[in-house]
């Protein structure tokens, strides 16, 4: 064993032990619990622990892919900024800022819109202290540095733009499967006889107030359907909606998800580009499950928000102008590196990529223009 299997092994076998105890205690936990700590357990939780994004990481995100997509959020952030009067100062947050990449390329794309960058205040919410100090390396030299802020009560007042990619799929969900007409929740629990191997187990019916998660359209699936609860997004449109209603501002969400409500176990972990067993090694996977932009849109609108798209990242980031600005990088570069942006391209917005799956939506304060390159929802 080299010493870098070493320093990985003794905290994962750590929460391993922790979770173990727990079920032993407890009784078998809510898949977000389980989510939960094996994210952001502060020995060993994935997140906080380490720093996941790149080509030679876990995974992969599009702000990794290219610059284009950091550069187009802050063109539209600045938009956004002239359209709410270029008010100075502004707050702009991003919420689970991975490696800083995106901001970085989004300051230095918002400097062409005079005064955006002067007047913006940049916020960054991040739970991981590892990422934190990637975070600051990589926009060290950005024309604003940034502040942490535990959470988005914490940003202070005023206008604000709020940003984020990937951020709502780390959001802890629970899980329940129909099962001889009634829905109960799907727990992590021991394995038969084996307790040294966590598996699925049922738990009891839901609550009314659980079973009020699922969506009327999926209230009568037959027997053996999966649903996923997902409760914790709704604090988090409370916050923004907070924001929005004391000041004027956009709030833009880009993740993987379904535009409507579906059943399926979305629940998924990878480690080295790779697909794994969620239950196998907590702590030393991503685990993500897909975003519902049919219920944020829902729940967007129920807080008194003006609510646009969900829209495929691919029309999207199309619609503002991608094609464009990757044939104005590749020109004049060799013909490896125009291969290079022509693949970037295609990876954030082919349907078979990026394009379709992955989602925009974006909030606002009542009665602003539009955000740039996105509908109404519903319109
Ligand atoms: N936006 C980046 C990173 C995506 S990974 C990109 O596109 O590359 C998810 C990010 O959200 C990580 O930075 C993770 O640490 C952070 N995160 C997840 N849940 C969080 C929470 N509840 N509070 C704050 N940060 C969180």
């Amino acid at each position: 064993m080299n010493s870098e299997t070493r320093d990985e092994f003794r905290p994962l076998e750590i929460l391993r032990a922790q979770l173990k105890a727990r079920i032993a205690a407890e009784g078998p936990i809510p898949v977000s619990v389980y989510m939960a700590e094996a994210l952001f357990d502060p020995a060993a939780g994935y997140y906080a622990t380490r720093d996941p994004l790149g080509a030679d990481k876990d995974f992969i995100t599009a702000p990794e892919i290219s610059q284009m997509f950091g550069e187009f959020i802050g063109l539209w952030a600045a938009e956004c900024w002239g359209q709410l009067g270029a008010p100075d100062p502004v707050q702009l947050v991003e919420l689970g800022p991975g490696t800083g990449r995106m901001m970085d390329d989004a300051l230095r794309a918002g400097a062409a819109a005079p005064g955006f960058v002067e007047a913006a205040q940049v916020s960054l919410i991040e739970a991981s202290p590892a990422l934190k100090m990637v975070q600051g390396r990589t926009l060290g030299r950005a024309p604003v540095q940034p502040r942490w802020r535990p959470r988005l009560e914490d940003v202070g007042p005023g206008p604000s733009l709020i940003v984020s990619n990937e951020f709502l799929d780390c959001l802890p969900i629970r899980q329940a499967v129909k099962h001889r007409g009634v829905w109960r929740e799907r727990l992590v629990g021991f394995a038969p006889e084996d307790d040294d191997q966590f598996a699925f187990v049922f738990g009891g019916p839901l609550s009314p107030a659980d079973l009020a998660l699922i969506a009327p359209e999926l209230q009568d699936e037959p027997d053996g359907a999966l649903v996923e609860l997902r409760a914790a997004d709704a604090p988090l449109v409370e916050a923004v909606a907070d924001r929005l209603k004391s000041s004027p501002g956009y709030a833009l969400f880009i993740d993987y998800g379904s535009a409507r409500p579906e059943t399926g176990d979305t629940l998924q972990a990878i480690s080295k580009h790779q697909k794994v067993d969620p239950l196998t090694t907590p702590g030393g996977a991503d685990l993500t499950a897909w975003v519902d932009f049919d219920r944020l849109a829902k729940l967007g609108l129920g807080a008194g928000l003006d609510v646009y798209g969900p829209m495929g990242q691919g029309e999207f980031l199309t619609g503002l102008g991608v094609e464009t600005r990757a044939a104005a990088l590749a020109r004049g570069r060799d013909r490896a590196a125009q291969g290079r942006i022509q693949r970037q391209l295609e990876r954030l917005v082919a349907p078979g990529e990026m394009g379709e799956l992955f989602k925009v939506i974006a909030f606002a304060s009542k009665d602003l223009p539009p955000p740039p390159g996105l509908d109404r929802h519903g319109g």
